[in-house]
């Protein structure tokens, strides 16, 4: 149990430089960093880990080196000048347990600015929030995480263990940046992602599956229709087949111990459309982008092979596609999802934390979306887990993070890191 002197020693410490740590905040907020442009975010990460003394790895990942590692998914894009920037910081004597801390960088796009209250990357504080594009998810946590360290320093705290400071991309679509981090050799003890749960733990969530339907049709000038085949009409239908096996899905969820309360925890999306050429021809080809989760304990390949069957029986009820079937191509994550087993101890650790500091217990959250917790616990040994400042409308518009639960988070995870890693 952390000392309550000790934490409002650590707590003074956080506030002094917390003016600071909101600036940054809005500075690394207003990187755009969707995928593929993650490279300004990654050196202002970088600029600020050789500040602190940190000792930095600043690496380009090459698909080639974990292409075969677990739950590694497809990468389509240009992938040349992905980084991946990792601060460690090492005692003389290391004495006490290490730890990562990690954060990822990526953003998803910002959909029609028109929608926006204010422009996506020109974070701004109002009322006690601060609205932007991945202001929330996560770079809010991340450098809340980052100036937890910093608040141990300044209260006179030498750590005994270990930290590797983990600024990622790719949380979005693969999960390709933490990846590269265990493939390139770093291993803690326990790891700690400030993704933004409300300062609630998670550390249950989901997989998810990407893929996208290629459908072929046949194209005719509009005017004798009938005589061609309509690619654009002929996806709506695998897609409502889809959703056929996604209600399914969600009925098995429904015996789940962890997914079982939640109403709906499976979501299928296609989130994105493309198809056609022409307003008066028929459309030749429809791609769409899709997006399912599955339970933790269900394998990814054989939730892969039910796709398949679900988009081939589908077809093989058109007259068309019987013919020409779709094509089904994974184009993204491959991933299982996890529930955190062995980790009584930082988790303890972290629920003793959060009751000190806020008088309540620490409630949980298991995500119906993913992160990147689950190759570590999964495949690595190392207890990983979410816990992170109160964030609203990720992957929305008027995306927000609340200032004062950035600051309680900052407390929280400077005392996890005193309490885990030890010090003198
Ligand atoms: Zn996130």
């Amino acid at each position: 149990m952390i000392q309550p002197e000790l934490a409002s020693r650590i707590a003074a410490a956080v506030d002094q430089r917390f003016e600071e740590q909101i600036e940054t905040t809005l500075r690394f907020s207003a990187i755009p960093s969707t995928r593929g442009a993650e490279a300004p975010a990654q050196d202002m990460m970088a600029g600020l880990l050789r500040a602190r003394g940190y000792a930095v790895d600043d690496w380009t990942i090459k698909i080639e080196d974990i292409s075969s590692l677990p739950d590694f998914g497809p990468i389509e894009h240009d992938f040349s000048r992905a980084r991946t920037v990792v601060g460690t910081l090492r005692p003389d004597q290391e004495t006490g347990r290490s730890l990562i801390l990690q954060g990822h960088c990526d953003v998803v796009p910002t959909g029609p600015l028109d929608m926006w209250q204010t422009p996506p990357f020109a974070p701004t504080i109002k009322d006690g929030w601060i609205y932007g594009r991945g202001a929330g998810d996560m770079k809010s946590g991340t450098l809340a995480a980052l100036y937890a360290v910093d608040a141990l320093r300044e209260a006179g705290l030498k750590l005994k263990g270990r930290i590797h400071f983990q600024s990622v991309i790719e949380e979005e679509s693969t999960g390709a940046g933490a990846l590269s981090t265990l493939q390139r050799g770093y291993r803690a003890d326990c790891a700690l992602l400030p993704e933004p749960t409300g300062q609630q733990l998670t550390d249950v969530c989901v997989g998810v599956i990407w893929f996208r339907l290629q459908v072929r049709g046949e194209p005719v000038h509009v005017s004798h229709a009938t005589e061609g085949s309509n690619a654009i009409k002929a996806a709506y239908r695998l897609i409502k087949a889809l959703e056929g096996l996604e209600a399914d899905w969600n009925k098995r969820a429904e015996a789940d111990p962890h997914f079982g309360a939640i109403q709906h925890p499976l979501n299928f999306n296609p989130g994105i459309i493309r198809g056609g050429d022409w307003a008066s021809s028929v459309p030749a080809w429809c791609d769409v982008d899709c997006r399912i989760a599955i339970l933790p304990g269900w394998d990814v390949d054989a939730c892969r092979a039910e796709i398949t069957a679900c988009v081939a029986q589908a077809a093989r009820a058109d007259s068309f596609m019987a013919n020409r079937p779709p094509e089904v191509v994974w184009s993204g994550y491959l991933s299982h999802g996890y529930v955190l087993k062995g980790a009584d101890e930082p988790v303890g650790m972290l629920e003793s934390i959060h009751t000190t500091l806020t008088d309540t217990p620490l409630a949980r959250r298991p995500g119906t979306g993913l992160n990147d917790a689950r190759f570590y616990s999964l495949y690595y040994g190392i207890p990983a887990f979410c816990y992170g400042p109160k964030a609203e409308k990720i992957h929305g518009f008027n995306e927000r993070v609340n200032i004062q639960s950035i600051r309680d988070t900052t407390v929280a995870i400077a005392c996890f890191v005193a309490e885990w890693c030890g010090f003198d």
